[in-house]
């Protein structure tokens, strides 16, 4: 079991960003979540996070 970046849960089944994981539902989420949605805003930021950290490394 892998922890989501965006839930902060630990979820079997995902995808895999770099080093880290998003989970099926969030996926789906993401997906379908509106760009006008603040949910939407807080996505990329967690997915933004990712790619600093694969600067980084
Ligand atoms: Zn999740």
């Amino acid at each position: 079991m892998e922890k989501c970046i965006i839930c902060k849960k630990a979820q079997d089944t995902g995808i895999h960003l770099y080093t880290s994981f998003i989970c099926a539902g969030c996926e789906q989420e993401i997906i379908q979540t509106d760009s006008d949605d603040p949910k939407y805003k807080y996505y990329v930021e967690q997915m933004r996070v990712i790619k600093e950290t694969k600067i980084v490394t």
